[in-house]
Order: structure tokens, then C-alpha cells, then sequence
């Protein structure tokens, strides 16, 4: 349920709220709107005593939330979120469109280092690229782990580049938000629940993608498990979800756009690389997922596609992201943005 606290209530009132709703054994999410502070009490409902909480001074109306995830629900934030992450100040879910781009996979320092050096150029906020991948195949090639990350914040250093990458077990949160501005938990992941608790408790921001066969729901409820483990900054990322078609490797949802700005508060970001699995498709489906109201795009760029260890039917050069980066720049602005 959320307290909705009356305009003008003051710091020492909502923090009552906030004592009351701990006593009932449940846990507080406060936010602090431009004109009233709501508080968003979450756990087991059987435990709420709306009575006291309506006594309690300066609270207007206790709404109960009714969507299954709360934190995660515009019900609780009317705004949408705006997550810093990085080294530069950049954010995403503001007016400003982020771009993330890099290869599929670290592999060497030489080709990660040139791959960062040319997205920089382009305008690019952040460098994507796995240092553990999640592969089909247990023979194929699995990144370079620590060194892969080492690399990675190299390029930071070098660049200014965020860096965004993958974590894949419980045990590797730690070691991968030290190196990583923004943690990436990959589809096959989704519904890890020990995995999202496990990335909730750290506080680099999470790049969730959405499960191949999860629905909407269990999307947003997977970032809810992210949220009420303590990490509010998760950024949704639809990256295609099997389909019966074989014209792409998946089917890239941008509905999925404003379904979930109605839905939620939090920022989403499209990922047309493995939402098509080609190329020629990836700058079509980035314009039209900017004109959809993205908040960013994931693009898979390597220097050699033809070459590339993982994924390189569907990585573009960074002269074709060169030139995608010239029209997003027209398309964001045809719909109140910048990139
Ligand atoms: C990736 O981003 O490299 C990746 C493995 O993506 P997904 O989890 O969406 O398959
Ligand atoms: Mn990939």
C-alpha cells in the first residue's frame, strides 16, 4: 500500500509514518515527490494496521498499490526514473538517449581497447562487452573472466566510457560490480531470483533483460526482486523473445516500449543485436525503438564482425554505428529527446 502523506508534512512526520510501518514489519520505500512525500509500505499485507496508519499525523489517504510488483509500479512513482551511472555524469531515463555499444565479448586488451577508442568517437556514453559469457555450448568460448574486466576498466580509464557487463552467478557479484558501472544480468538470468536479490544488494546500477519466454509480468517482477533486495537503479532491456519465426533470431518487442512506460517508472533500453541476430537489421530497429521512447540502446559493434568469437552475424562496425549515431541524433530530436 502507499501512505500518501498530506503537502507540507514534515521530515519528523514522515519518519513517524516510516517507524510505524517497520513496526508492522514491513519495509518502507519513501519517495519525495515536488510536492507531497509518498512512502510505499511493502511485505505481507495481513500484517498492516491501516487504522493506526491513517491516525498518524499530517497522512492523507493510504491507496493500496494494486499491480504484483509495487516498487517497480508507476502506482508508487508517478515520475520516471533517472539513473546516473559511470564515471562522466551520464544518465538514462532523462531527456538525454544513452547509447551502450561493444563487442558481444572481451576478447583481447588490442580489440577491446581500439572498439572503445572508435565508439567514443561516435557519441557513445558506454562500452558493453562480456567478460563471462553465458554460451549455449560448454565447449565454446566462455570470456576472459577477471582479466576480460581488468580490460574493461582500462578502457574506462582511456575513454570515460561506462562500462557495462555481465555477471552470472551469485558468488561473481562482487568481483564484477568492482569493475563494472552498470551489471548486466543477461536473459538466461532472468529468473535467477537468488541472482537478482544477489545484484539488489550491491549498488552499481542493473541492466535487467528480459527472459526469452518471460512475460511483461515477469519482467517487471524480476526488477521488483532487484528493487526490494535495496537497488532501486534498474534499467529494463528488452532484447526479443522466441518466437515460431526464423527470419531473425528473435522477435524484437517494441511494444514493449510504451507498455512498460505506462506500467512502470523505470527506464528501458533496446538491445536490436540479439533481438534480430543481423546486422543489416540493427541501425532499422535502433531508430525505430528511439522513436518509440527508448531510453537507450545495447549495440553489439566489433572492429572485424567477420571475426568475432560471439556474435558476430549481428555486430556492426563502428563506422556503420558512426553513421546510425547522425540519424538517432534526428529521430531523437523529432520526439523531444537528444542522444
Ligand atoms: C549479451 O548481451 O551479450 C547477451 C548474452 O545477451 P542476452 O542475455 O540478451 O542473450
Ligand atoms: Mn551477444
Amino acid at each position: 500500500m502507499i501512505v500518501v502523506m498530506a503537502s507540507g508534512a514534515s521530515k519528523e512526520q514522515v519518519e513517524h509514518v516510516v517507524q510505524l510501518i517497520h513496526d508492522m514489519g514491513l519495509v518502507d520505500h519513501v519517495i519525495v515527490g515536488t510536492d507531497r512525500t509518498v512512502i510505499a509500505a511493502i511485505g505481507d499485507k495481513r500484517q498492516v494496521d491501516k487504522t493506526r496508519l491513517e491516525r498518524a499525523p499530517m497522512v492523507e489517504k493510504i491507496v493500496p498499490i494494486l499491480s504484483p510488483y509495487k516498487m517497480a509500479s508507476r502506482e508508487v512513482h508517478r515520475e520516471p526514473t533517472e539513473i546516473p551511472f559511470g564515471p562522466s555524469g551520464a544518465t538514462i531515463g532523462g531527456g538525454k538517449v544513452a547509447v551502450m555499444a561493444g563487442p558481444c565479448g572481451v576478447e583481447s586488451k588490442e580489440q577491446l581497447l581500439a572498439t572503445a577508442h572508435a565508439i567514443k568517437k561516435t557519441g557513445a556514453t558506454a562500452i558493453r562487452g562480456g567478460a563471462f559469457k553465458p554460451r549455449t555450448n560448454p565447449y565454446s568460448f566462455q570470456g576472459l573472466g577477471e582479466e576480460g574486466l581488468a580490460i574493461l576498466a582500462e578502457a574506462r580509464e582511456q575513454t570515460g566510457l561506462a562500462v557495462v557487463t555481465e555477471v552470472l552467478s551469485e558468488e561473481e557479484v562482487l568481483l564484477v560490480a568492482r569493475y563494472a558501472d552498470v551489471v548486466q544480468v543477461g536473459a538466461r538470468n532472468m529468473h535467477n531470483f537468488r541472482l537478482l536479490s544477489a545484484v539488489g544488494r550491491q549498488d552499481k546500477p542493473v541492466l535487467l533483460k528480459r527472459g526469452f519466454s518471460a512475460s511483461l509480468e515477469e519482467f517487471l517482477l524480476a526488477a521488483e526482486y532487484v528493487i526490494a533486495a535495496g537497488n532501486p537503479n534498474v534499467i529494463l532491456c528488452e532484447r526479443g523473445i522466441r518466437t515460431f519465426e526464423d527470419y531473425c533470431r528473435n522477435t524484437l518487442c517494441l511494444a514493449i516500449i510504451p507498455a512498460i512506460k505506462r506500467l512502470s517508472h523505470l527506464p528501458v533500453v533496446i538491445d536490436p543485436s540479439h533481438g534480430t541476430g543481423h546486422a543489416y537489421m540493427v541501425p532499422d530497429m535502433a531508430k525505430a525503438a528511439v522513436a518509440a521512447g527508448a531510453d537507450g540502446l545495447i549495440i553489439e559493434v566489433h572492429m572485424d564482425p567477420e571475426h568475432a568469437l560471439t556474435d558476430g552475424a549481428q555486430s556492426i562496425t563502428p563506422a556503420a554505428l558512426d553513421e546510425l549515431m547522425k540519424q538517432l541524433s534526428g529521430i531523437a530530436k523529432a520526439v523531444g529527446r537528444e542522444i
